[in-house]
């Protein structure tokens, strides 16, 4: 049996999604790097009582370890630790060091941004902060909130024995939490239940261009090969991922599975070790030693500041033209205006010459044009909303695409950079 945790992610902000939950994934993917599976992540909002139930609802399943994240601020509304002292009937008790320690920090804070607060308000604040559960772990602030570790009840025993699980209680902002993890699996009761965790690997493969129904019926196929392995294929703009999840000793079992995958997808998998496109892109470009520049009409940009997320991008991107209008197009790519008055701005004609527009202005290796029409407006019978012409050119090889992109305005732009991507790739490989 795998070691399992339960998250408890609080905030009324997440719960009602103002705020996406960037912890609850972050603590799955660390935990699953020490072999700790994840048994449920819950996400309550900032209500003492719904708080309550998540940590009686994880204990029952069982877990072996609960972490919390959020609600540890100096406000009425933060009231994480004490909801996890008295689910561990440990009452909590002001901890007059910490207290000093937090109100260094807090003192510190308020000079470097030059507030003035109320000092009663802040002592309270502060006080709140260092209220500590009898027979916990402090973890040490990295805002100003400390964490901590709170083991089960010394004497109190589960239906099944065991003591309950410990509970780690970790601040929301993100920054923090991330900061503040390496204390909490060094802390003894939790390294107590990694101890005894058993290595979990996981793969990822990508492919471009594959059905899942297809994908789904080479895994029927496979049959009882398959059955030590976890898999699961989820489609996530337009790429079919495959996350496999496996005990080292089935490692020969995945082994076969991916070569399958490979056998059968040869065109299709485009990554078999988890690289993403922006990197298989990036290693292409770097390992030919190409540069490359774009021209975008419909997506205005987002190609280029997507090819600059990497670090380290300015070894093989030289720039970008944003040609919005059909007289930037003309004037910053140097499209022939007969041209776009002609064929259309949307067209494959007009794509080829924004890929070597970009290429001949910027000086680049590799050229991308992108033209199309984003809607909600503009759209017609012949050239629909959605509709979007591509071309990579590297001067001698031009590679047009066309695409019907399904979906609103987001959609469109944002499903046109990542093929714009997919072909890049494509003419890369090609000419290797
Ligand atoms: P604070 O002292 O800031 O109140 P806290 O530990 O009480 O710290 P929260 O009040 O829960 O933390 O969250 C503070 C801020 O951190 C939130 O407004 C939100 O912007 C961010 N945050 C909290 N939880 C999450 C989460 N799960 N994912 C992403 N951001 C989060
Ligand atoms: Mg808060």
């Amino acid at each position: 049996v795998s070691t399992r945790a339960g998250i408890v992610v609080t905030g009324t902000e997440v719960l009602t999604g103002r705020v996406a939950d960037r912890n609850g994934p972050w603590l799955a993917e660390q935990l699953r790097l020490v072999g700790v599976d994840i048994a449920e992540v819950i996400v309550v909002g900032d209500r003492p009582a719904d708080l309550l139930a998540a940590l009686t609802h994880l204990a029952d399943r069982p877990v072996d370890l609960i972490i919390t994240s959020g609600g540890l601020g100096p406000t009425a509304d933060d009231l994480t630790a004490r909801v996890v002292g008295d689910f561990h009937q440990r009452p909590s008790a002001l901890d007059p060091e910490l207290e000093r320690r937090i109100a260094a920090i807090v003192e510190r804070l308020q000079r470097g941004r030059g507030w003035r607060l109320d000092p009663e308000a802040t002592a309270a604040g502060v006080r709140k902060q260092a209220l500590v559960p009898a027979g916990a772990t402090v973890l040490e602030p990295v805002g100003t909130a400390p964490g901590l570790v709170v083991p089960p009840p010394d004497d109190v025993r589960r239906p099944d024995g065991s003591a309950g699980p410990p509970v780690v209680v970790l601040p929301g902002p993100p920054r923090e939490l991330q900061n503040m993890w390496p204390a909490a699996v060094a802390a003894p009761p939790v390294a107590a239940v990694i101890e005894q965790a058993r290595e979990l690997r996981q793969n990822t493969l990508r492919l471009w261009g594959t059905m899942e129904s297809d994908l789904a019926a080479m895994m029927r196929e496979q049959g009882a090969a398959l059955d030590d392995l976890e898999i699961t294929t989820c489609l996530r703009e337009g790429e079919l991922e495959i996350v496999t999840r496996y005990g080292p000793d089935r490692q020969a079992d995945y082994d076969r599975f991916a070569a399958a995958v490979a056998d059968r997808f040869p065109d299709t998998l485009f990554s078999a070790d988890g690289a993403t496109i922006d990197e298989i892109v990036a290693g292409l470009l770097r390992a030919q030693s190409l540069t490359i520049a774009t021209a975008e009409s419909c997506t205005a940009g987002l190609l280029a500041g997507r090819l600059t997320e990497l670090a380290g991008s300015s070894d093989y991107v030289l720039g970008g033209l944003v040609v919005y209008s059909n007289q930037a197009k003309h004037d910053l790519a140097g499209v022939p205006t007969e041209l776009i008055e002609r064929v259309g701005a949307v067209s494959e004609e007009v794509a080829v010459a924004l890929a070597d527009g970009a290429r001949d202005r910027l000086g680049a290796d590799i050229g991308v044009g992108i033209t199309g029409i984003a809607g909600p407006g503009g759209g017609s019978a012949e050239k629909p909303v959605g509709l979007v012409h591509f071309c990579v050119s590297d001067g001698t090889h031009r590679r047009p695409a066309r695409w019907v992109i399904p979906g609103g305005r987001s959609e469109v732009r944002g499903r046109a950079v990542l093929l714009a991507l997919q072909l890049v790739r494509r003419l890369l490989q090609e000419r290797r």
